[in-house]
C-alpha cells in the first residue's frame, strides 16, 4: 500500500512530462483498423504510426502486443447523483460513478443540469458544476428546460455562447415535474436552431402514462410490473412521431434518448435526413434484456424499473439490427443506479414510488463487445463509433475526444480482447447493492485506460484521484 502512494505521488511531481509510446497494438477506430504505434506527451497523441522510436527522452514504452487499442468511451447520457424526493440522490455520485466508468474503459461523461422549475438555468449550472468536481474523469453536462418563461431564450444563449453548452435536454414525460408541454418544446428548439445547438428529447406521451398509473394504482395493481404495462410502446412511438415533426419544423438538430422500440424507430424515418439531421440513442438494457424481467418474483423486478421500460425480445433483436447498419448511431447507459434497499424499496407496495433506473456505465463497452463484436452483430469499428465517436461528434468534443489523431487528448484504452469476467453487485465498482446485468458473462476489458496522457487505471486498479477530471466546454 505505502509503495502505491509513494508511487503516485512521485508521478504527479512530473505529470505535465509523462510521455509513452504505446507500441505494436492493433488500432482501431470508428473508420480504419490497423497494427501501429501512438506516442503520447503533455497529455496529447503526439504521433501515430508504424515502427516508431522512442523520441520523447524519459518516455515509457508500452507494449500493446495482443491488446486493441481504442480512443476512450464517451457515454453522453448519465445521471450521478441525481436528487430525487426525500432529499435522496441516485446511489452514485461524481467520484464513484466516474470510478466504474473508468474501470470499465469510458473516459468522458456527459452528465446534466436540472434545473427546478423556475430556477435560472445559469444559477442550476454553476451548482451541478459543483457536484462535478468530484470526477476522475473529464465531464460535460447537457442543460435541460424544464419550464418556459421569457428569460428562457436568453439563457440559452448564455448556455450556448458562454458556458460551451452546446445540447439541451426536454422530457416529454413527467409533466408533473420537469416534463414540458409540445408547445414549449417547440419554442426550446426554435430558440436551439439559432445556434444549431441539439435538443435531446425523452420521448414518452405523459398523458396516457399518468392515466394508466393512476388506473393500475386504484385498482390495487401495485407490483412493479406494472410500471411496464403502464408506459406501452405506443406511448413512446407517438411522441417520437411528434417531435421529430417539431424537430423538423424548427430546423433543430435532434438526439432521441433511449429509444427502446422497433415501433418508435420507424416514426423517426417518417422524416426524411434532408428534412432533418436526427441521432437515435439506446442503450445496452434494450439491446440485452427483456420485458419477462419484470415477471420475477416479488419485488426483484423492480431493479428493472426504468423509463422507457424494457421492451420485447423481438424489440432487443431489431435495435441489434438497427446498430449493424447505421440507423442507431450511439450507445449510451443512462448510468442512474439506485439500491434496492432503501431506496427502490420504497415502491414496494405502489409501483409508481419505486426510483426508475439502473446501474450501467461500467459495463457498456464489456457487453457491447461481447454480445455485439463477438456475436458478429457490430463491428469493432461500429464499437467505437457507437460508443466513442459518434458521441464525441453529436455532441462537439471530436475530435479532441472519440478519436485517435494527432493533436487530440490522449484517452486511450488498451483493451485485452482475452480477458474474461463476470458481472455482479458484489464486484462491481458501481455504488449500489444491484446489478440488472448479474451473472452475465462477459470477453474482453480494459488492460490500461490513459486519460490526458495519464495512465487512470492498470490491472484491475483506478488510479487517477477524485477531482482530476476537468469541465469540457462543447
Ligand atoms: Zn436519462
Amino acid at each position: 500500500m505505502a509503495t502505491k502512494v509513494q508511487r503516485q505521488k512521485s508521478k504527479k511531481k512530473n505529470s505535465h512530462r509523462d510521455s509513452y509510446l504505446i507500441k505494436n497494438g492493433h488500432v482501431i477506430t470508428a473508420v480504419d483498423s490497423f497494427k501501429g504505434d501512438i506516442l503520447v506527451a503533455d497529455g496529447k497523441i503526439q504521433l501515430l504510426g508504424k515502427h516508431l522510436e522512442v523520441i520523447e527522452p524519459g518516455a515509457k514504452v508500452i507494449d500493446a502486443t495482443g491488446l486493441y487499442v481504442l480512443p476512450g468511451g464517451v457515454d453522453p447520457h448519465v445521471h450521478m447523483e441525481l436528487p430525487i424526493s426525500g432529499g435522496q440522490f441516485s446511489a452514485d455520485d461524481f467520484e464513484t460513478g466516474t470510478r466504474a466508468a473508468i474501470a470499465g474503459g469510458t473516459t468522458s461523461i456527459i452528465d446534466f443540469v436540472t434545473p427546478e422549475p423556475g430556477q435560472p438555468l445559469l444559477e442550476a449550472l454553476y451548482e451541478r458544476k459543483e457536484a462535478a468536481k468530484k470526477s476522475l474523469c473529464d465531464y460535460g453536462l447537457h442543460m435541460s428546460i424544464t419550464s418556459w418563461n421569457e428569460n428562457i431564450p436568453e439563457e440559452m444563449r448564455q448556455c450556448v455562447e458562454q458556458e460551451g453548452i452546446s445540447s439541451f435536454k426536454v422530457y416529454m414525460a413527467y409533466k408533473e415535474t420537469i416534463g414540458l408541454d409540445d408547445k414549449y418544446i417547440l419554442a426550446v428548439m426554435v430558440e436551439a436552431a439559432k445556434y444549431k445547438a441539439r435538443v435531446m428529447v425523452h420521448c414518452e406521451y405523459d398523458e396516457i402514462i399518468a392515466y394508466l398509473r393512476k388506473k393500475f394504482i386504484s385498482g390495487g395493481k401495485t407490483e412493479p410490473k406494472y410500471h411496464a404495462l403502464s408506459r406501452p410502446v405506443g406511448a413512446e412511438e407517438d411522441a417520437v412521431s411528434r417531435v421529430v415533426l417539431m424537430a423538423a419544423t424548427a430546423g433543430c438538430p435532434l438526439y432521441i434518448v433511449h429509444l427502446s422500440t422497433v415501433r418508435a424507430l420507424f416514426r423517426v424515418f417518417q422524416i426524411t435526413p434532408e428534412e432533418l439531421d436526427a441521432v437515435v440513442e439506446t442503450c445496452p438494457q434494450y439491446l440485452l434484456l427483456d420485458r419477462s424481467e419484470y415477471e420475477r418474483a416479488g419485488f426483484e423486478g423492480a431493479a428493472y424499473v426504468m423509463s422507457p421500460p424494457l421492451r420485447t425480445v423481438a424489440d432487443r433483436e431489431f435495435l441489434w439490427k438497427a446498430l449493424g447498419d447505421n440507423r442507431v448511431q450511439v450507445v449510451a447507459t443512462d448510468h442512474c443506479p439506485f439500491n434496492m434497499k432503501g431506496q427502490k424499496d420504497r415502491g414496494s407496495d405502489d409501483f409508481t414510488k419505486i426510483p426508475g433506473g439502473a446501474a450501467g456505465v461500467q459495463h457498456r463497452m464489456a457487453l457491447l463487445y461481447t454480445y455485439g463484436v463477438l456475436e458478429k452483430k457490430i463491428s469493432l469499428n461500429q464499437l467505437v463509433a457507437l460508443t466513442s465517436t459518434m458521441p464525441a461528434r453529436v455532441f462537439g468534443l471530436y475530435p479532441r475526444k472519440g478519436a485517435l489523431v494527432k493533436g487530440a487528448d490522449a484517452d486511450i484504452l488498451l483493451w485485452d480482447p482475452r480477458a474474461e469476467d463476470i458481472i455482479s453487485a458484489k464486484t462491481h465498482l458501481h455504488h449500489c447493492d444491484n446489478s440488472i446485468y448479474e451473472g452475465f458473462r462477459t470477453r474482453g476489458k480494459p488492460h490500461m485506460v490513459m486519460i490526458n496522457g495519464k495512465i487512470a487505471y492498470e490491472q484491475g486498479v483506478v488510479k487517477c484521484e477524485k477531482g482530476s477530471g476537468h469541465y469540457l466546454k462543447r
